[in-house]
């Protein structure tokens, strides 16, 4: 079998397995972290008709016995209501402390599983079976968990680290073009941090090509950040680039601009931006710019910079009255600098279309 893990240095670490086809092998690889037991299997309307049954059916093999619960897809249903819902299903199976929860998904259903996880009897373990690519490269590792609130993105939400982490780029075939470049955002955002090599792929190669190599990359990125900085007080804000312009953006839209291209909008802005203020070569902020047309990504919205502005204020990323913003320097170097948040407005100006 195509298979390699990465490791993720916490407090406990736990791994990363990435591999093709693997997700038939969950309850094995689960096995090697969780006695037999009860488990939770969240998910969500969509991806309960491709995978679900594979996954009950493995753990049931490897002595387990699970309890699915879907909600209804999209990140419409990142809410309370939804997480109550959760919570309530996990109560009446019932759930004990020695149990644990799969979160069988895109970023939606771990952010939601891992946050229920997180709060359910002060905290049980749980397993992050991602199922986009955005959710491999990006929102299954580091233990972050949300859901949004009327004012905005992931403003409720706790640090839970994962026990394992179990990724199929086999089930990235199911996906949509749109949720498929959705992955590639957060991958080229993750190149820009700090891996030269994976902006590249996104930049000549086919990524459909390289997703082993994308997904072990972009782990391995965030993971060594992440076990710099594990509740992000300083370096991990680094992973928010683009972010505080994408999720002005995505709430304009009311969410309905997904979450990766609401990202890649960020990113273009942020490289803009970067230029403008001398921070960027025009030649890198334009290899920005480039990679993420051409891997089907939009790089404007239609919201006018006064608009992203006021958005932008909810954002939870405003302490007090300074706001961490990351600023581009070269592909695979940035930097977290703080500025009053009235000067934000200067930023996303210069980050603007011309
Ligand atoms: P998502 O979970 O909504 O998935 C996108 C769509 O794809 C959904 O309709 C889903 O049902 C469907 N889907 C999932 N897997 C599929 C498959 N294999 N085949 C076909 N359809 C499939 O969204 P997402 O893009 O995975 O994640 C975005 C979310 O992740 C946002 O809420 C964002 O805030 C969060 N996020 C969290 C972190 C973190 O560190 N916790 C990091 C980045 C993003």
């Amino acid at each position: 079998m195509d298979m390699l893990s990465v490791k993720v240095l916490v407090e406990p670490e736990y791994d990363v397995v990435i591999g093709k086809g693997i997700i038939e092998s969950a309850g094995r690889l689960i096995k090697n972290v969780r006695p037999a037991g009860v488990c939770a299997v969240i998910t969500d309307t969509n991806v309960e008709k491709l995978y679900l049954e594979t996954v009950l059916s493995s753990l049931k093999n490897a002595g387990f016995t699970p309890h699915a619960y879907a909600f209804k897809a999209g990140e419409e249903n990142k809410n309370m209501e939804t997480l109550t819902s959760i919570l309530d299903f996990m109560s009446e199976i019932p759930l004990t402390r020695a149990d644990f929860v799969v979160a069988l998904g895109g970023g939606v259903v771990g952010d939601m599983a891992g946050f229920a996880a997180g709060v359910y009897m002060r905290g049980i373990p749980f397993i992050q079976i991602p199922t986009t690519f955005l959710a491999a490269v990006d929102s299954s590792v580091g233990g972050k968990t949300a859901v949004d609130l009327k004012s905005g993105k992931n403003l409720a939400g706790l640090f839970h680290q994962p026990s394992l982490v179990i990724t199929d780029i086999e089930t990235f075939k199911t996906l949509t073009k749109e949720n498929y470049a959705c992955g590639s955002a957060e991958s080229i955002k993750m190149g820009v941090i700090s891996d030269p090599a994976l902006f590249e792929i996104f930049e000549s190669a086919a990524p459909s090509e390289n997703e082993m190599e994308i997904v072990r990359r972009a782990v391995c990125a965030k993971a060594d950040i992440v076990q710099r900085d594990e509740k992000e007080t300083g370096d991990r804000k680094l992973l928010n680039l683009g972010h505080t312009y994408g999720h002005a953006i995505e709430k304009l839209s009311e969410f309905s601009l997904p979450h990766g291209y609401a990202v890649a909008v960020g990113l273009a802005m942020a490289a803009r931006a970067a230029e403008k203020m001398g921070d960027m070569s025009a030649q890198s902020a334009e290899r920005i710019l480039k990679a993420l047309e051409k891997n089907d990504l939009p790089v404007s919205s239609e919201f006018e910079a006064e608009r992203i502005y006021l958005s932008s204020l909810n954002d939870k990323k405003m302490a007090g009255r300074n706001l961490s913003v990351i600023v581009p320097k070269e592909i695979g170097k940035c930097e977290i600098r703080k500025i009053p948040v009235s000067e934000f407005k200067t930023y996303i100006k210069r980050g603007m279309k011309p």
